[in-house]
């Protein structure tokens, strides 16, 4: 590494930071906001050349979609943390419109099942599908509500000193990994032996993109009860994250730039002193925070004499979860005339998501094992008068990353006609899916546009195109190291390698990350801070 200059010299066109933040997404964002509010400088540096991460928004043709939210839980309650916190980083200016009563439908080829917001609703619904399944359902919510409050101790070890690790892992960890150390399924068939409830209760598997067979039973547990109120949407589109989270970075003194892409993280004497942009450009502060994902913040971004050897050989472990496609259709005519609902629709292949995604996976042309529906301009309160006469909808497929392998380092938009071909016919596959089920969109396609797992690795910089970063198996949630405070001191890692999957999970991550360098209860003072907003709204 050539040396850089002082510690505390941070320097971005002449002006000095606080912190440097490796990536746009929510993490960052959040832990960002949350560092500004508290009066530090930060500096967040995006490659892509629209800052975001995955809560970004793109545009063609007067049409607008997002790529990483489409619903989030909890957040119509004013009391409820992750408001709290989604209030204190955006100033209290981001709005939300509460989905339909029904936030999922899954979708069958015998018959659809409705998740009902609040757990009373859901229960009663499921269990007029299974009467004689009542107690199982019961026990299952039982379930969900016990991983969810062991989550928070877990979670919250994350931020303590390593040395503490040995004595907190596993005591704090324990009633939370009592839970992730099992497969969803396994837990699932010793409630239940009824195949078709256990593929109604994983019907979401899609939202951490491992079937039951695979997936921690925590993180089915953690995503199942997160939706259990029902689904909002933010007002003014996933863009609106961002517009919302911008203003308090930049009133305290902070910059966000977009194409500065790191290429090294600095360190010297086992702390991060700052990082090194693809320019050459190096750029120094007191702290710097990675949502840049843990394999390449710990396996590339790191001096190779830096990287921690435990977690190196663990990441070889632990794949990074499936590709994914994105169909985004752009459709003439007003919400209304259109007619999607603001209900997330899943359509399986069948009840058992594991054998349909191996068959899937071993060959492309087996049923797609799961699509998921979701329309923007339905969710969304201010979409038409953002955008007269338009409406989107989004499908969303899982993938693997080998099959457009043969591309990889081929340039976007020039991949070549056996590419443009493999599209082509898997935009076909989606859109039957998708005319099947709405067939009131025949006609009404204006622009279409299928993103690959080499989307995904272009422009948010995935490993292997991953949807969600590192795999939620039992396996993940076995990693001591997989935390917020790295090895390396003044190196933090945020976003859903941090935490897990989810836009709500990857701000908590970002609250943790402020609080070990803040060195005080953050959510605390959130906490305190939320009567104000609530007295606003
Ligand atoms: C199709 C899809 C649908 C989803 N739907 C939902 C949903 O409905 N609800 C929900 O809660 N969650 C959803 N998610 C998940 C959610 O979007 C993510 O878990 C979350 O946004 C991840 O945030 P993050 O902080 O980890 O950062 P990311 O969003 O992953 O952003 C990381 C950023 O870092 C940048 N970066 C990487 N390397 C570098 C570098 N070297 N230098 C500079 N910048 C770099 C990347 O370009 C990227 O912008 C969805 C995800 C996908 C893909």
């Amino acid at each position: 590494m050539n040396s850089p200059s002082p510690r505390g010299d941070a320097s971005a066109s002449g002006a000095s930071f606080d912190a440097i933040f490796i990536g746009s997404g929510i993490g960052c964002l959040g832990a960002a906001a949350v560092l500004a509010r508290h009066g530090m400088k930060v500096l967040v540096l995006e490659q892509h050349s629209i800052a975001g991460g995955m809560t970004h928004t793109f545009r063609r043709k007067g049409y607008e979609w997002d790529v990483g939210v489409h619903c989030l839980g909890k957040v119509h309650d004013p009391n409820a943390q992750l408001r709290q916190v989604f209030d204190f980083v955006t100033d209290g200016a981001l709005g939300w419109a509460r989905m339909a009563p029904v936030y999922d439908r899954l979708v069958f080829s015998d018959r659809s099942y409705d998740f009902i917001a609040g757990a009373e609703a859901f229960q009663e619904e499921l269990g007029r599908a299974f009467p004689s399944e009542r107690k199982a359902i019961a026990t299952y919510l039982g379930l969900l509500r016990g991983v969810e409050r062991a989550s928070q101790r877990y979670f919250i070890q994350h931020v303590l000193p390593r040395w503490m690790t040995p004595l907190t892992y596993p005591v704090l960890g324990w009633p939370f990994r009592r839970h992730s150390n099992r497969t969803t399924g396994d837990v699932l068939r010793s409630l239940t032996s009824d195949s078709r409830l256990l593929g109604v209760l994983t019907g979401q598997w899609g939202n951490y993109a491992l079937p039951p067979g695979e997936s921690s039973f925590a993180m089915h547990a953690l995503m199942a009860e997160y939706y259990l109120e029902g689904g909002c949407y933010p007002v003014g589109g996933a863009g609106s994250i961002l517009d919302t989270i911008a203003p308090v970075i930049t009133r305290a003194g902070g910059q966000l730039r977009v194409r500065a892409e790191v290429k090294e993280i600095l360190v010297r004497d086992g702390r991060a002193l700052g990082v090194r942009l693809t320019s050459g450009e190096d750029l120094l502060a007191r702290h710097v925070i990675s949502g840049a994902g843990a394999a390449r913040t710990l396996g590339v971004l790191l001096p190779e004499r830096w990287r921690p050897s435990e977690a190196v050989r663990a990441l070889q472990r632990i794949p990074q979860s499936i590709g994914h496609l994105g169909l985004y259709l752009g459709l003439r005519g007003s919400p209304a005339e259109v007619g999607l609902p603001a209900t997330n629709v899943w359509v399986h292949a069948g009840y058992d998501h594991d054998a349909n995604l191996r068959a899937f996976r071993n060959d492309a042309s087996s049923p797609l094992p799961v699509v998921y529906l979701s329309s923007s301009s339905a969710r969304d309160p201010a979409w038409t008068q953002r955008h007269p006469g338009r409406s989107t909808l989004t499908a969303v497929c899982p993938a693997p990353y080998s099959w457009f392998e043969r591309w990889e380092g081929t340039r976007w938009h020039r991949r070549g006609p056996e590419y443009e071909a493999l599209k082509a016919q898997l935009t076909e596959r989606l859109l039957s899916v998708v005319f099947d089920q709405f067939p009131q969109l025949r006609g009404r396609v204006e622009h279409q546009e299928l993103s690959t797992p080499l989307s995904t690795a272009h422009f948010a910089h995935r490993p292997r195109g991953s949807i969600y970063g590192l795999e939620h198996s039992p396996e993940r949630f076995r990693q001591p190291w997989l935390r917020s405070r790295l090895p390396i001191r003044d190196l933090l890692l945020v976003g859903q390698d941090a935490v897990s999957v989810g836009v709500g999970a990857s701000l908590m991550s970002g609250v943790l990350a402020a609080s070990v360098i803040l060195r005080r209860n953050v959510l605390g003072d959130i906490e305190r801070q939320s009567s104000a907003y609530r007295r606003a709204a």
